[in-house]
């Protein structure tokens, strides 16, 4: 019974904060929390909210809250997770601080334990990832290579070196995967222009000729740009591999990530550091 109403006046107060001082970014940070000796604590506010965090003054400010402060001990701060957890292991650790919600991924989960692909799949990955390499050997100026498979047959079907110039303004464009995007789609122009039967893998499986690069896994040295990720989610890329992260300029991990946007309505997987050291020479 005790516990009961414990728990009723709680809830009562969690109701009041979540409105008042909602926790803005931390859905899943869990309001309450009871310690081993059967204690409970709640979230009041951020550490935001607070102009000053003496006792004094916390115990002041609660005062003036339109919310049932009468029921509350002391205030006092704790850390908490900033991000939600994405694996078992993340979620033990978060949780030591401030009870967390965690739906666990098990493909993250597998991916992380190194099980996502098998020695077959994995070797093809190196292999293709070579390809770009040599391919980013053919321009002199950004030492930048990209591959396009399917990976159904690990057949190779485009690739480019980044073509850019620096004497000439319209190469600005040509970075290696744009000009890979833009070579599937002088494929498909071509396969629609013949009157045989000839089909890109893509067109059979998914029957979707409006999306140049469906089911499609691309290869490139260095971590993709705004531009190239979005042409790469506007075409319906299945997965990116890359080697090397470009902090200044990299959508896909590094200062954007393009690939999980909650505003898109395409996301794709991303692996890299596949070959890092190697490509790392060619910058
Ligand atoms: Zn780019």
């Amino acid at each position: 019974m005790l516990n009961e109403t414990i728990i009723s006046i709680c809830m009562l107060a969690i109701r009041q904060f979540k409105d008042h001082l909602p926790l803005d970014g931390l859905t899943h940070v869990k309001r309450i929390r009871k310690d081993e000796h059967g204690n409970y604590a709640i979230i009041v506010c951020l550490r935001k909210h607070l102009s000053d965090i003496s006792e004094l003054a916390m115990q002041e400010w609660i005062k003036n809250q339109p919310i049932s402060w009468e029921y509350l001990g002391n205030l006092y701060i704790v850390q908490v997770a900033a991000t939600s957890a994405l694996t078992r292991k993340q979620f033990e650790v978060a949780s030591k601080y401030w009870p967390i919600s965690f739906y666990e991924d098990k493909r993250i989960s597998t991916a992380i334990e190194g099980k996502l692909f098998n020695q077959e799949v994995i070797q093809n990955i190196y292999n293709n990832m070579d390809i770009a390499i040599s391919t980013a050997l053919e321009n002199s100026m950004f030492k930048i290579g990209a591959v396009m498979v399917d990976p159904e047959s690990n057949k190779v079907l485009a690739k480019a070196s980044d073509g850019r110039s620096r004497n000439v303004d319209s190469s600005l464009l040509k970075h290696a995967v744009m000009t890979c995007i833009d070579d599937i789609g002088k494929m498909h122009v071509a396969v629609e222009n013949t009157n045989n039967s000839s089909k890109l893998p893509n067109e059979e499986s998914n029957n979707q000729r409006g999306y140049l690069c469906t089911g499609y896994d691309l290869y490139v040295t260095k971590e993709p740009c705004v531009m190239c990720a979005m042409a790469l989610v506007h075409s319906r890329i299945k997965r990116v591999f890359y080697a090397v992260e470009d902090k200044e300029y990299g959508a896909l991990g590094s200062r954007y990530k393009i690939h999980v946007h909650e505003g898109l309505n395409h996301h794709f997987e991303v692996f890299k550091n596949i070959y890092r050291d190697r490509c790392l020479q060619l910058q």
